[in-house]
């Protein structure tokens, strides 16, 4: 395989090392299809719940997107909701060195806004452990959620990051030729239209 050349030319990396080099190689292919499966899967819930509660005029409470219509519980537990956001973080962070030039600026982008996310659900996780809320608020509380209500706001969240994956999806699908030759990964599909 035309991957294996540059694993065995380099000085002998070890564990953690090997890891995120075939994570960003030979593994980036398929780790980045499953990723985004799990991430079109969860923006699709946040669609399903705006759809439930602005088309179908349903109560916020019990418009729970698919899955929460059967495990309502997954809907109302924050630990979850940051569990989530965190996994988003990590799998973000950790496919980034895969992704070159172009795709690379559009990946960085959803990585930064998906840390000011994060950061946002685990003050929300916070006030649930510590069991008072910010604000003098009912129920736990996020810092741009004083300005926008809770739904609306993680569907800006989720569209923020999901908009930059995208164009970097589609970047490093379609890469420009100096891109392609960078890249370690198989991913690409065929060069940018705009090369050929
Ligand atoms: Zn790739």
């Amino acid at each position: 395989m035309a991957n294996t050349a540059y694993t065995s030319t380099q000085s002998q990396p070890h564990g953690a090392h090997t890891f995120f080099r075939k994570l960003n190689g030979p593994w980036h292919r398929r780790t980045l299809r499953a990723f985004m499966i799990i991430v079109i899967a969860h923006w699709a819930e946040h669609l399903v719940q705006a759809y439930q509660v602005y088309v179908l005029g349903w109560p916020l409470h019990q418009a729970r997107g698919v899955l929460g219509q059967a495990f309502p519980w997954l809907v109302h537990s924050e630990v979850l909701h940051y569990g989530y956001a965190l996994i988003m973080l990590v799998g973000i962070w950790m496919l980034l060195p895969g992704f070159v030039g172009r795709s690379r600026t559009w990946w960085l982008a959803a990585l930064v806004i998906q840390f000011w996310h994060h950061i946002e659900h685990a003050l929300l996780q916070g006030q649930v452990i510590a069991g008072q809320t910010l604000f003098g608020a009912s129920a736990p509380t996020s810092i741009v959620q004083l300005w926008i209500p809770r739904l609306e706001l993680h569907l800006v969240y989720n569209g923020l990051v999901f908009v930059p994956m995208i164009v970097a999806m589609y970047y490093h699908l379609f890469p420009s030729a100096p891109d392609a030759a960078r890249m370690r990964c198989r991913c690409a599909l065929r060069p940018h239209p705009a090369t050929t």
